[in-house]
């Protein structure tokens, strides 16, 4: 009698609903069990430069599942910010990169490279995040600038005083600052302009059919020559056709993600791939 019970009453047997609520339980379930027995890990996929030099990396991290092997993040980060469990994880990628940059730091050949992490609204909210920013710089004794955070426009749901103060803090330690998906969310330009940010990433969505669809491209223009105006870096992200990465490159792009140059790769596939391209 749910109807009946009138427009504000929850209505606890909606077998759809329950059904939802169940799986997203037990998903909460699995990804602490997960976190408890390290099922979790991280790929990387290069970044490279107008040259087609490799200058980076993002950090991607997967779900090694046990019956289910590997587990993109957009079936389980949803979740694991609804229940915090992204602030351990978050913090775990966050170190993990900066020993594998601690590494990279005492190759010549591999010094100059850096590691992009993606970072959630719940981490970035959370009140100790820039400390642990701060701690794992210092733990692992890197060059903060080798340290790239992957940040998105919905931080500003929170507010643009807080989120320019905050990300003022992370500029101060010398941390890269990538404003990523850019396009995708609903900032406006007098917003962006506030935001201490180095570089803009172009969403995949607009790469894809950056060469068939009139839209697509006049938005990749734009976003490339808005970073131009504002003395920001732009970065293209899902490029996997020469054709598309000479049309960005035309358009003034100098860098570039996607299947073209490589995909995530675990970290040993990663190092072969880099040896192979340090011949
Ligand atoms: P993103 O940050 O926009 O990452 C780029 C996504 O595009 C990755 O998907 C990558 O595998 C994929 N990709 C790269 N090159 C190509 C290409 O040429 N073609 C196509 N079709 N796809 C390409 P992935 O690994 O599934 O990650 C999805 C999203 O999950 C990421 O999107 C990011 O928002 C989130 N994510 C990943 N790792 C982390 C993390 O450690 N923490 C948090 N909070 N989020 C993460
Ligand atoms: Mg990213
Ligand atoms: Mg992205
Ligand atoms: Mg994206």
């Amino acid at each position: 009698q749910a109807k009946s019970a009138g427009r504000n009453a929850v209505c606890f047997f909606d077998p759809e609903m329950q059904a939802l609520v169940t799986a997203n339980a037990a998903l909460a379930a699995d990804l602490r069990q997960a976190w408890r027995e390290n099922q979790f890990l991280i790929d990387y996929q290069p970044q490279v430069g107008p040259d087609g030099r490799m200058t980076g990396v993002e950090a991607l991290l997967r779900w090694d599942h046990p019956e289910r092997g590997r587990v993109g993040p957009d079936h389980f980060i949803p979740t694991a910010e609804e229940t915090s469990l992204i602030i351990p994880i978050g913090r775990w990628v966050l170190e993990s990169a900066c020993a594998q940059l601690a590494q990279w730091a005492k190759r010549p050949e591999r010094r100059h490279l850096s590691i992009a992490v993606n970072v959630s609204v719940r981490q970035f909210r959370h009140p100790d995040f820039v400390d642990e920013v701060m701690h794992a710089i210092a733990h692992a004794g890197i060059e903060p600038q080798k340290l790239k955070l992957e940040l998105t426009e919905s931080l500003l749901a929170d507010g643009i005083e807080v989120t320019v103060a905050k990300m003022g803090s992370l500029k101060e330690m010398g941390v890269t600052l990538s404003l990523d998906d850019f396009g995708m969310g609903y900032s406006s330009l007098s917003y962006l302009k506030r935001l201490p940010l180095d570089q803009l990433k172009i969403d995949r969505e607009f790469v894809k059919e950056v060469l068939t669809d009139a839209n697509d491209a006049a938005i990749a223009r734009t976003i490339i020559g808005l970073a131009q105006s504002l003395g920001l870096g732009v970065i293209a992200e899902g490029v996997e056709t020469e054709e598309q990465r000479a049309f960005l490159a035309a358009q003034g792009c100098p860098a570039y993600q996607g299947y073209l140059f490589c995909k995530p790769l675990p970290i040993a596939e990663l190092e072969k791939f880099m040896a192979a391209m340090e011949r």
